[in-house]
């Protein structure tokens, strides 16, 4: 810590510069970004860029990405407001919308981000633990006297709510907002967008890192009532006017536009998952299925962190937990079929059923 840091920040603890990332050539199944490529779409308009153009700044309303997702979800311009990330803009309505007098209501076990902007923003927050099963009860989140902040599909758990029981918590709200993050709903839950026409203090945020193969390229979106996007998009001009490049929101537009790609790769994960699962069944590993591209993985007897470092010498890796709800699990990314085949030999080794490959 330098002496100049404020002192608002000194606990923030959001860079970890110790980590150990994995060799070169290890199965990573620890991350949940997508492992197919990004859609043909892309590649094309891609090489299409004029580079000439990057001497000029980037259109600050990114009107083209705009549009393709208005047209995808049947809404209008001014109800989106396109980020940096998911990340920024869900940063971005902890910093616009706090309020001294409103407290933040967030899962206790979550995204790990919530925790951190309620600290860097000195927000009062609560945080609901889930159910023993590890769901949400989306009864704790009806008629609460503050912001709710839910990912549906939750993380790490991959659990989700439906839109019923999302649209329950939104209507018992009425002057809070409620922010929902769906970075993994197009892998089988159900969206909440088609609430925002109705529903004047609902922001759902989706983002181009998951399903849609663009981690790289930084673009997320916020999708509600025009006057939340407005608010959004006016400090998120001050704090960066041009936060989009203008060859990612080229990227995502053509990713956005190719459904039949978008299409595509969920099923394959879908049906990758149903294929691991039943593979991992059979060798008496214990599945807790999500609606995600992630499942979460107990090995009977052995701690999740046991399990990870035992992965970990058979060169894949996954991720533990230390927080006590997690501890048995790893959770392990749905990745391409050889990916999952290498976390199904290593386990093999692991229980001696077969002899050490080299
Ligand atoms: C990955 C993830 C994000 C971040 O998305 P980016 O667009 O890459 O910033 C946000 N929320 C959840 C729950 C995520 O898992």
């Amino acid at each position: 810590m330098s002496r100049f840091l404020s002192e608002r920040y000194a606990e923030i603890k959001a860079y970890e510069t110790e980590q150990q990332y994995p060799p070169k050539k290890a199965v990573r199944l620890d991350t949940t970004e997508n492992r197919y490529p990004a859609s043909p779409f892309v590649y094309r308009s891609i090489d299409q860029f004029e580079v000439d153009n990057l001497c000029m700044y980037p259109d600050r309303e990114a009107a083209k990405l705009t549009a393709a997702i208005a047209e995808n979800y049947g809404i209008k311009m001014n109800q989106i407001a396109i980020g940096n990330g998911a990340d920024e803009l869900l940063a971005l309505s902890f910093m616009v919308f706090q309020n001294p007098e409103k407290k933040f209501y967030f899962p206790k076990l979550s995204y790990d981000r919530y925790s951190l902007y309620a600290q860097a923003f000195g927000i009062n927050k609560t945080e609901i633990p889930l159910r023993n099963d590890l769901t949400i009860n989306y009864a704790d989140y009806c008629g609460l006297d503050g912001t709710v902040v839910i990912a549906n599909p939750n993380v790490p758990t991959g659990q989700a709510l439906t839109v019923r029981e999302i649209e329950t918590i939104v209507s018992s709200n009425p002057e809070n907002l409620v922010i929902i993050d769906e970075a993994y709903v197009d892998f089988g839950a159900e969206s909440a967008v088609s609430l925002i026409e109705k529903y004047n203090n609902l922001l759902v945020i989706q983002t181009f890192s998951k399903s849609r193969s663009l981690a790289g390229a930084r673009v997320g979106f916020a999708m509600g009532d025009e006057s939340i996007i407005c608010d959004l998009k006016n400090i998120k001009g001050m704090v960066n006017r041009y936060s989009i490049n203008s060859l990612s929101a080229l990227a995502a537009a053509a990713a956005m536009k190719d459904k039949e790609y978008f299409r595509k790769c969920i099923n394959d994960t879908n049906r990758i998952k149903l294929r691991f699962i039943a593979d991992a069944e059979k060798l008496g590993l214990e599945i807790k299925d999500t609606k995600t591209n992630f499942v979460l993985v107990k090995y009977p007897g052995m701690t999740g962190k046991d399990f990870h470092e035992a992965l970990k010498t058979n060169n894949v890796f996954v991720k533990y937990f230390d927080e006590p709800e997690m501890k048995d699990f790893v959770r392990v990314l749905i990745g391409v079929h050889e990916q999952m085949e290498a976390f199904i030999g290593a386990v093999k080794n692991i229980m001696g059923i077969e002899e050490l490959k080299e």
